[in-house]
């Protein structure tokens, strides 16, 4: 039961766009407030570490940056098929873990409580960076650190944590109810969520802010649009019709769980055609836009239209939230500090020493340690050698291609904390119904940039701290969550240097979901860093120029970072075939196969990280039951 609610209904708030998201954060804001933060602690900084022996500070192309994949692409495409051939290490281990994302770690860490800290594990991962989806983003600006978040941004989800994902935040010293500790809500105070109008789509470049805080109608007046389509988007965010009348609130629920919003917008609320422009770009959970999001999620959202209807509702909580400047990379950060000495200074790291806490990067692969974890080695095999279920210690051969090598290592089991699609192409042996699952879901494209700026003077002048862009390269742009914590303070005032964090989502409207999301991957994958620059440095200009900003004084450093397989994929009620949970292909693709278990978010069909973390238990339990280890 549980898998389907969170596969198939859930919504992260973040992953709302249309203005919806600036809810979460002014929420967050609000309760923080209330809680009555506490006074900013001292300024922290320093001298910016060396880019060629710490990855977080490495600016450009940064996510699925370029040298991590090319190889997958090529197992892909069959370029190992038959025996690949390697170098022997003559490492063996207890566990190989493939992936060092919050997954890998965490199978790691359960394993190592399980069984003991002295068994030999070694996490392969084809990043410079561990952490995967989390990645830290650390920049400096003269004495100032500014941290971002690279890729998961929060702990949160609409279900309930689960005893083992909250049990782990707790061992880790992440305690999410004392978020609002740390938030710095005022920062932004009098500052607004807006919308930018292109003069592509609508009259003339406008930044208009305070939608849906101020009166529609005195929102819309303030926009470049024709009288037609002003009156007409006043009408859908006003009017309480019931535009299905003749189904009551269960029946209504169905019929918009199997209508996208834009078919519930021009055919049951009659929204002009020249309206659409308002929501096409703007992208809902899990990049689903205005035509392969349903409706149903879209009401769920909050989103306008649904104001004149009695509609059965789902009950749904946000369970857990809590924001580190980095955002869960400071939970890998946390769970590397457990598992391997020397990387961060000894000692029980917590919420608050993990923030400001260097790293060590020439210690994570150590010999002399009993776990270790190599970066930049990308995993092209995995094999039993002999028969799945024979009770040896060199039970799978694991090789990796590392610097234009190949090599070999064995391990008694293996946990495949890596994404599912891979999987078919690294273990052939796999049987084909299980392939097929594996096959099936297709990861969600997103590029989330990080912009450093001088100061955020313009965004003051304009009013406003968050930005929906619906027809921009970037559909999202705002200014860093303001907290303070750990010795860590984001920018405090208008003239001081802050991230501008902006979010794309490709796509190819017209296509069913998945198919979008391929596109989007080639996008992604397919665009220069060049290319995103010139397309940020102009919209940023076009939007905030009337406040004085100019990108070529202002902008001082950007990352992009780039998740061409990105969420992991989610059922919807649009796209994907109504089925009993054990029928699912996630369900079907994480069977245990032999010595070798399937952990990463992928294996829950949700992109949260509690899902990583109670993947990475379930695998763990199969690689203990799998051996009757003791
Ligand atoms: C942009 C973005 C924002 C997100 N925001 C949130 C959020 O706010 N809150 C939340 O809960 N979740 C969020 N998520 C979901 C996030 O994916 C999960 O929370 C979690 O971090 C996933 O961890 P994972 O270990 O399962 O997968 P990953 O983080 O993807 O880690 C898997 C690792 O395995 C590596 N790998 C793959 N193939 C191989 C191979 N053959 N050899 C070696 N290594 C390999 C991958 O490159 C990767 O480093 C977000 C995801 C993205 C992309």
């Amino acid at each position: 039961m549980a898998e389907k609610a969170n596969g198939t209904d859930g919504i992260a708030r973040r992953d709302f766009m249309g203005g919806i998201a600036g809810a979460s954060i002014a929420a967050l804001a609000i309760r923080a407030a209330e809680a009555g933060a506490q006074t900013a602690p001292p300024l922290a900084g320093g001298s910016a570490p060396d880019p060629a022996v710490y990855p977080p500070v490495r600016t450009g192309l940064r996510g699925q940056h370029p040298g991590s994949f090319e190889i997958a692409h090529q197992a892909r495409d069959g370029g190992f098929a038959g025996p690949v051939a390697a170098e022997p290490t003559g490492e063996q281990y207890d566990l190989i873990v493939v992936g060092g994302g919050i997954s890998g770690l965490s199978a790691a860490h359960f394993y190592r409580n399980a069984l003991g800290q002295d068994r030999k594990i070694l996490i392969l991962d084809n990043h410079d960076d561990f952490g995967g989806h989390a990645k830290r983003n650390e920049f400096h600006a003269g004495a100032r650190t500014v941290l971002s978040y690279g890729g998961t941004m929060s702990i949160e989800t609409p279900f309930p944590y689960s005893y083992v994902a909250k049990g782990l935040l707790a061992e880790l010293g992440v305690v999410p109810r004392t978020y609002e500790k740390y938030a710095r809500p005022d920062t932004y105070k009098g500052l607004q969520t807006s919308i930018f109008f292109d003069k592509e789509h609508f009259l003339a470049d406008k930044v208009v802010p305070g939608y849906r805080k101020r009166p529609a109608a005195a929102f819309f007046a303030d926009a470049p649009l024709t009288p037609a389509v002003r009156a007409d988007l006043i009408r859908i965010h006003t009017e309480k019709v019931d535009y299905l009348p003749d189904l009551d609130p269960a029946g209504k629920a169905r019929a918009l769980k199997k209508m996208s919003y834009q078919d519930f917008l021009t055919k049951h609320a009659g929204l002009r055609a020249d309206s659409l422009p308002f929501f096409l770009g703007q992208g809902y959970r899990n990049n689903m836009r205005v035509d392969t999001c349903p409706a149903y999620m879209a009401f769920k959202s909050n989103a306008p239209g649904f104001q004149g209807m009695e509609i059965a509702r789902q009950i749904e909580a946000e369970a857990e939230h809590f924001h580190f400047p980095d955002g869960n990379a400071s939970i890998a950060r946390l769970l590397v500090s457990r598992l391997v000495p020397g990387v961060f200074p000894a000692g029980k790291l917590d919420q608050e020493s993990i923030v400001m806490a260097p790293a060590d990067y020439t210690k994570l692969d150590v010999a002399a340690n009993p776990t270790r974890i190599r970066l930049s080695s990308i995993v092209i095999r995995t094999e039993h050698i002999g028969t799945p279920d024979a009770l040896t210690e060199k039970a799978v051969r694991v090789v990796y291609a590392k610097g234009g090598k190949t090599y070999e290592v064995t391990g008694a089991n293996v946990i495949l904390a890596c994404f599912n699609n891979i999987i078919p192409y690294i273990v052939p042996s796999l049987p084909e119904e299980q392939k097929t699952a594996l096959k099936y879901p297709s990861k969600v494209p997103l590029l989330y940039t990080n912009v450093l700026i001088r100061n955020w003077q313009a965004w003051q002048k304009l009013g406003i701290y968050m930005m929906a862009a619906p027809n921009g390269y970037h559909q999202w742009a705002t200014l860093d969550i303001p907290m303070a914590i750990g010795g860590y303070q984001s920018a405090a005032t208008p003239d001081q240097p802050v991230v501008i964090h902006m979010v794309r989502n490709p796509n190819m409207p017209g296509l069913p979901r998945r198919d979008q999301n391929r596109m989007g991957r080639l996008d992604i994958q397919n665009t220069p860093f060049e290319t995103i620059e010139k397309e940020i440095r102009d919209q940023l200009d076009r939007a905030l120029g009337p406040g004085g900003f100019k990108a070529s004084r202002d902008i001082l450093a950007i990352t992009v970072n780039r998740w061409p397989h990105g969420y992991a994929y989610t059922y919807d009620t649009l796209g994907d075939p109504d089925l009993p949970d054990a029928e699912r292909p996630h369900v079907i693709g994480r069977q245990p196969f032999g010595r070798i278990a399937i952990a990463n978010a992928d294996a829950g069909a949700s992109a949260f990280t509690n899902v990583a973390i109670d993947q990475a238990h379930r695998a763990v339990q199969e690689v203990i039951v799998s051996r009757g280890l003791t």
